[in-house]
């Protein structure tokens, strides 16, 4: 039997739109379905950090929210980056997204710092780009959800993306990429929440997480996803 899954939620309060909570509901189902146990630690700023951390997990905010974190996520973005670089499951959307970038500078010239863990950086453009979006990721296959925001991300010297665009607007609407993905960390713009309807994504975050604390573990027990599956279909054929 596996150890419990430790999942990291960063600032709960501050940064989930969109349904982004659903996220965590469905690594603590896909868990428990297979009889992995696991523990959500909820991270305010101004907590610390808890020891054993196996996935990190944050949602997207307005600029408000992201204002509000700022100066806690550099205090805690070292022993972030650390567990990045050392491979931890990581998944990031949108607001948090661009904050474990280098900044977010929003339309008001304001500039965010960030954790400087991913290699780009975000600014806001005219106009917010919002919408359903599908975009293709070569080991997952076709990824389906919402977007809504005002930055536009550019990714910087060889930071690879996690999918291309195949409708919607992605990082920036302009060179067709969505998303950061490094190491075993995924920054994208997809809420809806992404996870629910795409269980290849959280499975690779459960399973790498297991990998993770026992080098012998090789594969999840399969689930029965056609809901999930059904989910998925009807999300990739809504108009943008
Ligand atoms: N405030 C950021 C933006 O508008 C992030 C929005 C979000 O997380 N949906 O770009």
């Amino acid at each position: 039997m596996a150890n419990t899954i430790t999942i990291l939620h960063l600032y709960p309060r501050e940064m989930n739109l969109y349904g982004d909570h659903g996220n965590i509901l469905t690594l603590v189902k896909r868990c428990e379905w297979r009889g992995i146990k696991t523990k959500v630690i909820e991270h305010e700023p101004g907590q610390a950090l808890p020891k054993k951390i196996d996935i990190i997990f944050g949602g997207g905010g307005q600029d408000s929210g992201q204002n509000k974190i700022e100066a806690d996520l550099k205090k805690i973005s070292p022993e972030l980056k650390k567990l990045v670089e050392n491979g931890t499951p990581t998944l990031v959307i949108c607001g948090l997204y661009q904050l474990f970038g280098k900044s977010f500078t929003t339309q008001d010239q304001r500039v965010i710092k960030g954790a400087n863990i991913l290699n780009l950086s975000t600014t806001a453009g005219e106009e917010r780009l919002i919408g359903n979006i599908v975009i293709k990721n070569n080991q997952f296959g076709q990824i389906v959800g919402y977007e809504n925001h005002s930055g536009l991300t550019t990714l910087e010297d060889k930071s690879q993306a996690f999918g291309e665009v195949i409708s919607g607007a992605g990082n920036n609407g302009e060179d067709q990429t969505e998303g950061c993905f490094y190491k075993n960390c995924i920054g994208t713009y997809l809420h809806g929440p992404i996870l629910p309807k795409n269980p290849k994504v959280a499975d690779f975050l459960i399973e790498t997480a297991l990998k993770r604390q026992n080098p012998k573990f090789t594969k999840l027990q399969e689930l029965d996803d056609s809901v999930e599956k059904a989910a998925h279909k009807s999300a990739a054929n809504r108009p943008r």
